[in-house]
C-alpha cells in the first residue's frame, strides 16, 4: 500500500468532481460503454460482468453483440443455443435468464429494454444491482448503483472501515444516493466509483497513492484493519460447479441429444456427485430429458 501526500479534509463527503476529472483519464475502453451501444447490449454485459472478469466477458460478448444485436434475435435463437454461446462464462443459469429476459422484452416491450428500475426488475434474473446499473448506463436515469467495487470504496473513503459490512441492498443504495451528484452526471459518477474499485481501490491492494480521492477517511485514520472474519476463498476443482461445467461441456458439443452413459464419462471420479449435479442441472431448466431418455440443452431435447 503506497503512502500518501493529499491534505487532510476530514468530514467531506466523497469528492465528485475529483472522481470524474480521474475516470475522464483512466477510463478503461470497454466495448459496452461506446456511444451508439443499445440497451440490449449493455444489458447483456451486466448479466456476463456478474462474477465473471471483464477479459474474459469482452471476446464472448462481442461475438454475442453481433450475431443476436436485440432481445427478439436472441429469443429467436433458442435457450440451448444461447447457452452453447455462454461458452466457459460460469454460472451458466446467466444464460437461461439471459434468454428469458429477451423472450419477455420481445414479446411484452416491443423489443426494447424497459428504462423504469421497477419494470426492469420485473425481468427474469433480473436483481437490484442489474435493473440500476441499466437504468442507469442505458437510460442516464440518476439511480444509485452499487455492486462490490462500489461497496468497497464508499466503506474505505465515507465510512473509514477497511471493508464494507454484509450487502444490505436498501442501506447500500441509500448510502450511494446520498453520494450522487446533480442528475446530469450521477450516471457517469457511478460508473466512476465502480472504475475506482476496479482499478485502484482494489480488495487487495488498494493504490492509494494513485488515488484521486483527496479525502478517505479509512486512509486517514491509518488503515485500521477489517474486523470482518476473513474470506475463505473459493475453490472451483471438484465442486459440484466444476461437474456441471463439465457436464453441460458434453451437450454443448453435441449436435443432438446425449445417452446418459455419455454424460457419466465427463465425471468418473464420484458417480453420485455427478448425479447430483444432472439433477441441478434439470431443476435449473438448463438441461431437459427427451422422451427416449436421452438428455439435451435446454429447448434442444
Ligand atoms: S479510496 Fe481506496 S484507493 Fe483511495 S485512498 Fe481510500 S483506500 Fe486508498
Amino acid at each position: 500500500m503506497v503512502d500518501i501526500v493529499h491534505p487532510r479534509s476530514a468530514g467531506r463527503a466523497l469528492e465528485a468532481a475529483e472522481l470524474l476529472a480521474w475516470f475522464d483519464e483512466h477510463a478503461r475502453e470497454l466495448p459496452w460503454r461506446a456511444p451508439g451501444v443499445s440497451a440490449w447490449q449493455i444489458l447483456v454485459s451486466e448479466f456476463m460482468l456478474q462474477q465473471t472478469p471483464v477479459a474474459r466477458v469482452l471476446p464472448i460478448w462481442l461475438d454475442w453483440v453481433a450475431r443476436w444485436p436485440t432481445p427478439s434475435a436472441t429469443a429467436a435463437a433458442g435457450p440451448g443455443e444461447v447457452l452453447r454461446a455462454w461458452g466457459k462464462l460460469g454460472y451458466p443459469r446467466r444464460a437461461k435468464w439471459l434468454h428469458d429476459c429477451a423472450v419477455r422484452i420481445a414479446a411484452e416491450h416491443d423489443d426494447t429494454v424497459p428504462d423504469d428500475v421497477e419494470t426492469l426488475l420485473g425481468l427474469p434474473g433480473v436483481g437490484s444491482y442489474t435493473a440500476r446499473a441499466v437504468a442507469c448506463f442505458a437510460y442516464r436515469r440518476p439511480v444509485p448503483v452499487v455492486d462490490t467495487n462500489v461497496r468497497r470504496v464508499v466503506a474505505r473513503a465515507v465510512d473509514g472501515v477497511a471493508e464494507p459490512g454484509s450487502p444490505a441492498p436498501v442501506r447500500d443504495e441509500a448510502a450511494v444516493a446520498a453520494l450522487l451528484p446533480a442528475d446530469d452526471v450521477a450516471p457517469r459518477f457511478s460508473a466512476a466509483l465502480m472504475e475506482l474499485g476496479a482499478l485502484v481501490c482494489t480488495a487487495r491492494a488498494p493504490r492509494c497513492g494513485v488515488c484521486p480521492l483527496s479525502s478517505c477517511r479509512w486512509r486517514e485514520a491509518g488503515y485500521p484493519a477489517s474486523t470482518a472474519p476473513a474470506r475463505r476463498t473459493q475453490r472451483y476443482a471438484g465442486t459440484d460447479r466444476q461437474v456441471r461445467g463439465r457436464l453441460l461441456d458434453v451437450l454443448r458439443a453435441a449436435t443432438g441429444p446425449v445417452t446418459r452413459g455419455q454424460l457419466d464419462l465427463a465425471w468418473t471420479t464420484d458417480p453420485a456427485q455427478r448425479d447430483r449435479a444432472l439433477d441441478s442441472l434439470l431443476v435449473d431448466g438448463l438441461v431437459e430429458q427427451t422422451g427416449a431418455g436421452l438428455f439435451a440443452l435446454c429447448g434442444e431435447g
